[in-house]
């Protein structure tokens, strides 16, 4: 329309020129007509500038102004969809033009912001994944890292466009990507790295990049930190093999003397008495390294129900001491708890604060020797809340030592502690009591000296305990 207007009107413009300039130079030519020819023809001058510029500005209308129409194109070309065209200043074709090259740039506008959000999105999931991430290209070249990666194996920097040889990758892991690039497979493997002073250990993923032709487009490496998996791997490995030795200690002894029984012991008095007193108590100690271990698992479980109820931990250490009275007085142990200090109330389970109580004075006098003394008392906790101070003057224990009496099995002297029918346990069941009820144990020791246990419990245990209850 644009063109066959255009090409119309400047010929059909320049005819009427031609014509008009004719006409008027013939009647000015006849003497007579001179002046009156004159005057027509500025009239018909006048008459067809006016029409000549209305023509240009329709014609200007019907085309794109195309030095607008260029720059946006370099624009979109760019990738800078923001320009617009203004429809209002032309008409028809080069109106409706106008607006779907907009809706064009508005389209590519939508896209482009649809892009940033999903880039982000990406880059969001990429910064945040619990693994290590990097990206190889074809070239061998870094080209993407995350923060998991640089803080998994110790780097200062990320390493983009350095070849992936020139990084200080674990040499594993080199030859893993080595290889996954000659034969486009996938490598899995365990990797250990040291880490500053720390060793980690990681499950590491290299697998191809494959476009739709099967050409390989580099590599993606997925670092997964698997420390905690392989120490908890260790925690269990050793903890079946030290309940396999504590239960087989009392087994075989009674094994034993059951057997020199049968053999022909049972027929002599004194033996059998003897032999059938130290059945029994081995059999004690099988039922309580069980009940421990019961208990243990299911304090570890979260199995274990809890009355939260306002306790005194003087009504608790009283009741306490009743049990072990006995024990220290064959001992002869003196059990002082000063009545000024008896009043303490805390939010807990009375029955397994008496449990940790009898715990800690049952160690206490375990490893007190004869004629040694026990200090209690109920003490303030600056966190809010009252805890239950047991001193004694016992054998102590080592600095060293200390950080690892909580642990299942552990025994600072083995010989004596499974000569005294303890299990290792009394320490880990308490550790766990006193976190189940939000507290805290401390402990201060010095060989040859005495040791003092601290367990402390909050006056209110947190919302949380009180969702729990409900729940159970
Ligand atoms: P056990 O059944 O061996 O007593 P625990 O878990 O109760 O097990 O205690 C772990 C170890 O901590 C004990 O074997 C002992 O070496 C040490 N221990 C605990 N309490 C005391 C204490 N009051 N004085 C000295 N050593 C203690």
């Amino acid at each position: 329309m644009n063109r066959w207007l255009l090409s119309l009107s400047i010929p059909l413009v320049g005819m009427t020129a031609l014509i008009f300039t004719l006409l008027g130079y013939i009647l000015f030519s006849i003497p007579d007509l001179a002046h009156h020819v004159l005057a027509l023809s500025i009239a018909l001058l006048i008459i067809f500038i006016l029409t000549a510029l209305w023509t240009l500005s329709i014609l200007r209308r019907h085309l794109l102004p195309l030095t607008d129409l260029l720059e946006m194109i370099k624009d979109l070309a760019r990738g800078h969809a923001w320009r617009r065209l203004d429809p209002g200043a032309s008409m028809g074709m080069a109106a409706q033009f106008a607006q779907e090259i907009n809706r064009l740039a508005e389209r590519m506008q939508k896209l482009m912001e649809y892009q940033h959000v999903q880039d982000d999105r990406l880059e969001a999931v990429i910064q945040h994944m619990a693994s290590g991430l990097l990206f190889i290209n074809e070239q061998g070249r870094v080209v993407l890292t995350n923060d998991k990666l640089i803080t998994l194996l110790g780097w200062h920097e990320h390493y983009h466009g350095s070849l992936y040889y020139t990084a200080p990758l674990p040499e594993t892991v080199v030859e893993m990507i080595r290889s996954s690039f000659s034969n486009d497979h996938e490598e899995q493997q365990e990797v250990f790295v040291d880490v500053g002073v720390q060793r980690i250990a990681l499950s590491v993923l290299v697998a191809p990049i494959l476009d739709g032709h099967g050409r390989n487009r580099g590599v993606v490496i997925v670092f997964h930190d698997i420390t905690k998996l392989k120490k908890l791997e260790k925690v269990r490995q050793d903890f079946v093999a030290n309940v396999s030795h504590e239960l087989k200690t009392p087994v075989t002894s009674i094994k034993g003397f059951t057997e020199t029984l049968l053999d022909g012991a049972m027929y002599q008095e004194e033996h059998l008495k003897h032999f059938l007193n130290i059945i029994n108590h081995e059999a004690e100690r099988l039922n309580r390294l069980v009940d421990d271990l019961l208990q243990l698992s299911q304090i570890e479980q979260g199995r274990l129900i809890y009355k939260w109820q306002r306790v005194d931990l003087g009504d608790v250490v009283n009741k306490s001491l009743r049990v072990v009275k006995g024990r220290a007085e064959a001992k002869k142990i003196a059990l002082i708890f000063n009545p000024s200090e008896q009043e303490g109330w805390v939010e807990g389970d009375a029955d397994r604060l008496q449990q940790i109580v009898i715990n800690l004075l049952m160690n206490a006098i375990q490893y007190t020797p004869e004629g040694g003394r026990i200090t209690i008392s109920v003490i303030p906790w600056h966190k809010g809340g009252y805890g239950v101070s047991i001193e004694d003057t016992g054998m102590g224990i080592p600095k060293e030592e200390i950080p690892r009496i909580f642990e299942r099995f552990y025994r600072v002297d083995r010989a004596r502690s499974r000569a005294s029918g303890g299990t290792g346990l009394g320490l880990a069941i308490v550790k766990h009591l006193v976190e189940a009820h939000h507290g805290e144990i401390e402990v201060e020791s010095e060989p040859g000296q005495g040791s003092t246990f601290r367990v402390y419990f909050p006056t209110k245990q947190p919302a949380l305990c009180q969702v729990k209850r409900e729940v159970r």
